[in-house]
C-alpha cells in the first residue's frame, strides 16, 4: 500500500512538472513568435510571388541571401530602398533563380555566410513545434500510466479479505464459482484428473448486485491476487493503446499466477465488432487483443478471467466460445430473503435501535440492488447523527430509503406558491389515476417537499418481487405515469416542466413495450431493439414509422385515459391538492379517506 502511495506521489510531482514545461514552453514559443514577428512588421512587405515576377521582368538590381535564413533582401533597379521578401525553400529558390540566369536575365546574387546567432534563433524556433509536440506526448503518456493500470490486491488476509460470507444471498452462484476457488487453491489436483476448469466466467447483471464483490470473494477464498480492470479504461485516445494494455495486463498475470483478472463494464470493449475505422477499428483491436489473450495461455497457467456486464447481448458471440468466456452467471437483484441478509451484514458495524426490524426495511426496498441496500444503511447512519439520535432509529432507516429512492428533502428551497399549487395537482394527479387503476401498487405517501431533482414525489408500497410484468400493468403504468401532466392540464389548464421525467420514463417503457416485448399488435412478437441495419433491412424500410407511430398511439390512449379518470373525479383532484397545499405531505391512511 505504502509502495504503491510513493508511486502515485512520484507520478503526481511528474506530472505537475509536465504541465509547468508545457506552460514555459507554450509561453517561450509565443514570445519569440511575437518578437520575430515585430521584426518583420517594420519592414514593408515584399510578397514572394511579386519577386518572381520582378526577376522575370528584369527589375532586380541585386539579391543577398543568408545561408540557412528563408528571408532574402532584395534591391531593385532605380530603388533606394531594399525589400525583404520570404522565399519558401532555399534550395528551390536558388535553383531558381539559376535557371532565370541561364535564361539571361541578369542580377547581382551575393550569398552571406550564416550570422550564427539568427541561425541558432531560427532553429530553435523552427523547432519549438518539433518540442511541444514531444512534450505533450510525454504529458499525455504520463497521464495515462498515472498509478499502474490493473491494481493489484495482494491476495494476502490483510488485502482482499473478501470472503464467500461478505457476499449475502447468492447462493447458488456461490455454489457455481465454488470449484474455481478450489482449483485455484490446488490446481495440479484437477490437472492429474485431466478436468479443465473454464478459463474465463462472466458475471452479468445489473451494477451494484455484487459482481465486483464475489470476483474479489473468490480471490479471497483462494488466496491469490485479485488484478482488476475496467473496461472503459481501455478506451483511450491513441489507437492501439487499449489493446497494449490488455497484453500488459495478461503479461503480469501470468507472471503472478495464480490470480484472477477482473475486467468490469467488458461490453465497453467486447461488443461486436464492427467494420468501421477510426475508434471502432481501434476497439476491435481491443477485442481481438483479448481474444488473442485469451486463448493464449495454457492449462498450466492459473489464470482464471471474471468479466462483468449489464449487457451480455451485445457482445461478440466470438467472446462467448468455448475456451473463453463460456460460463455465464446471471446476478439478479436480491430477493426479499437476500435483501435481508444484505441488510444484515452491512448493519454488523452500525449502532441500531434494539426494535428495529430490517425484515421491514427489506419489505420496503423491491427491487434494491446490494449496493442501494448498503447506501440506505449508511444514509441511515447520517441521518440519525445530524438528527442526534443516540442510535439508529425506524423513522432514520425510512428517511434514508426516500432519499435513496428520491433524493433528498429540501428543506431550504423557497418554492412559490404557484409553483407549490402545480405541484400539488401535479401529485395529487398521480395518486388519482393510480386509485383507479387495477394493477397499480397501493399509494403509501404523496407529498409536495421537494427531493432531489423532483417537485414532490408519490410514493408505492412496494410489492414483492416478481419477474413477469403483463402488458395491462405496463399501459397502466402508462396512464399513472401521465396522471401529474393530465391533472395539470385539467385544474390549470396549463402544462409545466415539472412533468418532464415522467414523461421520459414513460415514453422508455412504451417504446420497450413495442421493441422489447413484441407488445404490439401490428409488429407482432418481433424483437426490434437491434440497430444492425441488415436485420433492420429484413424487417422493412418503414418498420422505424411504425415503431414511431405505435409508441405515440400508446402515450395518447394513455395519456387520454388518464384525463379521463381525473374528469370523472375533478372534486377529488381539487381537495387532495388543496390537503397538500394544506399539509404538504399525505399519508395512505389519508389518501385513502377521500374515496370512501
Ligand atoms: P457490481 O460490481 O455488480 O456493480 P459491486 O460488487 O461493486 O457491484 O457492489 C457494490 C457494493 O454493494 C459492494 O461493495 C457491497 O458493499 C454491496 N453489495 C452488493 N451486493 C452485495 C451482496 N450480495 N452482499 C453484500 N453486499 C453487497
Ligand atoms: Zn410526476
Amino acid at each position: 500500500m505504502k509502495n504503491n502511495q510513493n508511486k502515485d506521489n512520484n507520478n503526481k510531482k511528474s506530472y505537475i512538472v509536465g504541465i509547468i514545461l508545457f506552460i514555459i514552453l507554450i509561453v517561450v514559443s509565443i514570445a519569440s513568435y511575437m518578437l520575430l514577428n515585430k521584426d518583420k512588421e517594420k519592414e514593408e512587405e515584399y510578397p514572394y510571388t511579386q519577386l518572381i515576377t520582378d526577376i522575370n521582368e528584369g527589375s532586380v538590381e541585386k539579391i543577398e541571401m543568408t545561408v540557412g535564413s528563408t528571408t532574402v533582401k532584395v534591391k531593385l533597379v532605380g530603388e533606394e530602398k531594399e525589400k525583404t521578401a520570404i522565399i519558401p525553400s532555399t534550395q528551390a529558390f536558388i535553383e531558381l533563380i539559376q535557371d532565370k540566369k541561364e535564361q539571361g536575365i541578369e542580377f547581382e546574387l551575393n550569398q552571406k555566410p550564416a550570422n550564427v546567432i539568427t541561425k541558432i534563433a531560427s532553429n530553435i524556433f523552427s523547432l519549438i513545434p518539433t518540442i511541444m509536440m514531444v512534450a505533450l506526448f510525454i504529458l499525455i503518456f504520463k497521464m495515462q500510466g498515472l498509478g499502474e493500470k490493473g491494481k493489484v490486491y495482494d491476495g494476502t488476509e490483510n488485502n482482499t479479505n473478501v470472503k464467500f460470507d461478505d457476499v449475502a444471498g447468492l447462493e447458488e452462484e456461490k455454489q457455481e464459482l465454488v470449484e474455481i476457488v478450489d482449483f485455484l487453491k490446488d490446481p495440479k489436483r484437477f490437472q492429474k484428473m485431466g478436468a479443465k476448469i473454464p478459463k474465463g466466467v462472466l458475471l452479468c447483471g445489473k451494477p451494484g448486485t455484487g459482481k465486483t464483490l464475489i470476483a474479489k470473494a473468490i480471490a479471497g477464498e483462494a488466496g491469490v491476487p485479485f488484478i482488476s480492470m475496467s473496461g472503459s479504461e481501455f478506451i483511450e485516445m491513441f489507437a492501439g493503446l487499449g489493446a497494449s494494455r490488455v497484453r500488459k495486463l495478461f503479461e503480469k498475470a501470468k507472471r503472478i499466477s495464480p490470480c484472477i483478472v477482473f475486467i468490469d463494464e467488458i461490453d465497453a470493449i467486447g461488443a461486436r465488432r464492427t467494420s468501421g475505422g477510426g475508434a471502432e477499428s481501434e476497439n476491435n483491436q481491443t477485442l481481438n487483443q483479448l481474444l488473442v489473450e485469451m486463448d493464449g495461455f495454457e492449462t498450466d497457467q492459473t489464470v482464471i478471467v471474471l468479466a462483468a456486464t449489464n449487457r451480455p447481448e451485445m457482445l461478440d458471440k466470438a467472446l462467448l466460445r468455448p475456451g473463453r468466456f463460456d460460463r455465464q452467471i446471471m446476478i439478479a437483484p436480491p430477493d426479499l430473503k437476500g435483501r435481508e441478509e444484505i441488510l444484515k451484514i452491512h448493519s454488523k458495524e452500525k449502532k441500531f435501535a434494539e426494535d428495529l426490524d430490517l425484515k421491514n426495511i427489506a419489505e420496503d426496498t423491491a427491487g434494491f440492488t446490494g449496493a442501494e441496500l448498503a447506501n440506505v444503511l449508511n444514509e441511515a447512519a447520517i441521518i440519525a447523527t445530524i438528527k442526534k439520535h443516540n442510535e439508529i432509529e425506524k423513522q432514520d432507516l425510512e428517511e434514508a430509503v426516500k432519499k435513496v429512492t428520491v433524493g433528498l428533502e429540501k428543506t431550504s428551497r423557497v418554492i412559490s406558491e404557484k409553483d407549490k399549487k402545480l405541484t400539488a395537482y401535479h401529485e395529487a394527479g398521480h395518486a388519482i389515476v393510480s386509485k383507479f387503476l387495477e394493477t397499480s401498487l397501493p399509494v403509501k405517501e404523496v407529498s409536495i417537499i421537494p427531493r432531489g431533482l423532483a417537485g414532490g414525489y408519490t410514493m408505492y408500497r412496494t410489492n414483492e418481487d416478481k419477474f413477469y410484468i403483463s402488458k395491462t400493468e405496463m399501459e397502466e403504468k402508462l396512464i399513472a405515469l401521465l396522471g401529474g401532466r393530465a391533472a395539470e392540464k385539467l385544474a390549470l389548464d396549463d402544462i409545466s416542466t415539472g412533468a418532464s421525467n415522467d414523461i421520459e420514463v414513460a415514453t422508455n417503457i412504451a417504446k420497450d413495450m413495442i421493441t422489447v416485448y413484441g407488445m404490439s399488435d401490428k409488429l407482432g412478437p418481433i424483437s426490434l431493439k437491434t440497430d444492425d441495419p441488415y436485420q433492420m433491412n429484413i424487417l422493412g424500410q418503414n418498420i422505424e414509422d411504425v415503431i414511431g407511430e405505435e409508441v405515440k398511439e400508446l402515450i395518447d390512449v394513455a395519456y387520454q385515459k388518464a384525463q379521463y379518470i381525473l374528469k370523472e373525479n375533478m372534486q377529488t383532484l381539487h381537495a387532495v391538492a388543496q390537503v397538500l397545499l394544506e399539509k404538504e405531505v399525505i399519508s395512505e391512511k389519508e389518501f385513502n379517506s377521500f374515496f370512501e
